[in-house]
């Protein structure tokens, strides 16, 4: 637990939340400043900044979490689909792991976010960044 971390507080229960799910890896609530009402966060209990900083397995539980959190914002909002973020390092308020499951109805539209989307130059240029990506996946399955 890093004492500061409002989301450790949380999942600590020293601060209120609006809990909608928790098991012994996870806790799920709502978000107190949402993008669409009923906006949930997902968090694994312990501290961990980002996906990456994170063990595979609490990474495995968690998204069992985002799943069974999305079918019930689904089934319980009726909404017709679920946006699903995470924001690592840039873009991240809080510097605890959390997954955002947001409802999304098709005559609810989002602005200014998840574009402008960038052009690739020519075919050349995206092969050469799958390559780099790929050649980054080759040595960290290595490693293991
Ligand atoms: P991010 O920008 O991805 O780091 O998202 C952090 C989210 O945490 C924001 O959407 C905030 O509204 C939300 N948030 C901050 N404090 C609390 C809190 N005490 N309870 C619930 N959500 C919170
Ligand atoms: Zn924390």
């Amino acid at each position: 637990m890093d004492n500061e971390c409002i989301f450790c507080k949380i999942a600590e229960k020293k601060i209120p939340s609006y809990t909608v799910f928790e098991d012994d890896e996870s806790i799920a609530f709502l978000d107190i400043n949402p993008l669409f009402k009923g906006d949930c966060l997902i968090i694994p209990k312990k501290h961990y900044e980002t996906i990456i900083d994170a063990p595979d397995k609490t990474v495995r539980n968690l998204f069992s979490g985002v799943k069974l959190v999305s079918e019930a914002v689904k089934n319980g909002l009726k909404s017709d689909g679920i946006l699903i973020v995470v924001n690592n390092k840039v873009g991240q308020e809080i510097p605890h792991l959390h997954v955002h499951v947001t409802p999304r109805m098709k005559d609810k539209k989002i602005r200014g976010f998840l574009w402008p989307r960038e052009k690739y130059d020519d075919e050349k240029e995206m092969q050469e960044y799958a390559s780099r990506i790929k050649s980054a996946i080759d040595s960290l399955t290595l490693k293991k």
